[in-house]
């Protein structure tokens, strides 16, 4: 068992931060990847948040960043971060000349408050989230330990060419990936892995390639009516709470494609003050899904439509505002062929698929395609990580046996790439 990368591991389960506040996280990052050696950049240099939708507010990154002062991070690395600036960028140049690598990891934490079950693993050993507010549900901590694992066995730089290793925030939400994309992270790379645990796959299986990605597209809807007396003059208002109420039936009416798998939910409804006021304001939060891009951008384009038309039939005006998305992608068989011959090398590994269904969304699909656009190759792997519970619930955990295969998968894919002559 390696403990090293379950020593991280635990470190930032304990501390989980949610998109774009993952302050102590990045900064923790920065950190241990500098004392490994390595270059790295931070702040503006490693993400673009001039168009990123939906930021959290002075508040938000207020507490968030006092928190992390809380947790041990100094004032010196937290002010390059603190506007939401979270992600990390490493360069390690290796001893011989070859293709640029790049592997990422996402870092972010989800709004839920985990588990305090003694049948929950981190609660019985004492590393459960030390914040109530957010909880590492998706296994990104193991996707943080697992990239500083890699960064600590390759530092002494023994490979062929260059390898990237890029830290994203705000995977959850869809938002961190086009952002770093605006920084040009990924100029130059000519293979990209991304990494997910878990995901349905037992430990010891490995999906060296994956299909079935949705294209997702997460919309915020508010509904500005009137407030009235509910009793005395009911007809001067405006119910927002009551075109939001039946723009939300109305969205689930939307109808099934032949083409296509589609998935829609409305995931927030806030509205109205008190019993005896007509609601005056009312906000929708929703996603749209899709397996095809295509057919995504229509369900976008008819709830637009169900939702203005909601609005209008009470003369509620409706502001919508798309605040995240992913799209689609596909593995390049010759990335796939790199990592599978990886894994089959690996006698932890008992279960190799090549073309899983990974059924969700991510916006790793982003920058797999920016590196395909240009003339790169790139592949998402999954190694199983048998979780007693769904990712995104309060009893998700890792097996953390999975940490070692999946620094192991990566490193010799790493490793490897050198040797594949479509590179
Ligand atoms: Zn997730
Ligand atoms: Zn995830």
């Amino acid at each position: 068992m390696d403990r090293y990368v379950i020593r991280q591991r635990r470190v930032f389960h304990a501390r989980p931060e949610t998109a774009f506040t993952e302050f102590w996280t990045s900064v923790t990052i920065a950190a241990e990847l500098r004392r490994l050696g390595l270059r790295v950049r931070t702040g503006p240099e490693a993400i673009d948040l001039s168009q990123v939708p939906a930021l959290p507010g002075p508040a938000d990154l207020a507490q968030a960043a006092d928190r992390a002062r809380a947790w041990g991070a100094g004032e010196d690395d937290l002010r390059a971060v603190l506007a939401g600036h979270t992600a990390v960028v490493a360069d390690l140049e290796g001893a011989a000349p070859g293709p640029t690598v790049a592997v990422r990891v996402d870092i972010d934490a989800l709004p839920l408050p985990e588990s305090t079950s003694s049948g929950h693993l981190p609660a019985r050993e004492g590393f459960a989230a030390l914040d109530r507010e957010a909880m590492h549900a998706c296994g990104h901590d193991g996707h943080i330990a697992v990239g500083l694992e890699l960064a600590r066995r390759l530092s002494a730089g023994d490979f062929a060419g260059r390898v990237r290793l890029l830290f994203q925030p705000a995977e959850e939400g869809g938002r961190g990936a086009r952002a770093m994309l605006g920084a040009d992270v990924l100029a130059g790379v000519d293979r990209l892995y991304a990494l997910h645990l878990g995901l349905g796959l037992p430990v010891g299986d490995v999906a060296a390639g994956t299909h079935g990605f949705f294209a997702n597209s997460k919309l915020r809807a508010v509904f500005t009516g009137r407030p009235s007396h509910a009793a005395a003059a009911p007809e001067e208002g405006r119910n927002a709470l009551l075109a939001a109420a039946q723009a939300t039936v109305g969205l689930y009416a939307l109808p099934r494609f032949a083409t296509a798998d589609t998935r829609v939910n409305v995931g927030v409804l806030h509205a109205g003050t008190a019993p005896n006021i007509v609601a005056g304001t009312a906000e929708l939060g929703l996603e749209l899904r899709a397996t095809s891009g295509e057919v995504c951008d229509e369900l976008e384009r008819r709830a637009r439509n169900v939702l203005t038309a909601a609005g209008a039939a009470g003369e509620v005006a409706v502001r919508i505002e798309q605040i995240g998305g992913a799209t689609t992608a596909r593995c390049d068989p010759a990335a796939v062929r790199t990592v599978a011959r990886a894994v089959r090398s690996l006698p932890e590994v008992t279960g190799v698929h090549e073309n899983y269904r990974f059924g969700a969304s991510d916006d790793a699909t982003l920058l797999m395609r920016a590196v395909q656009a240009n003339g790169g190759t790139a592949t998402y792997v999954v190694v199983g990580a048998s979780s007693p519970a769904p990712h995104h619930s309060p009893e998700f955990d890792i097996d953390e046996a999975c940490l070692g295969i999946a620094a192991d998968v990566l490193e010799r894919a790493v490793r490897g790439t050198a040797e594949d002559p479509a590179v």
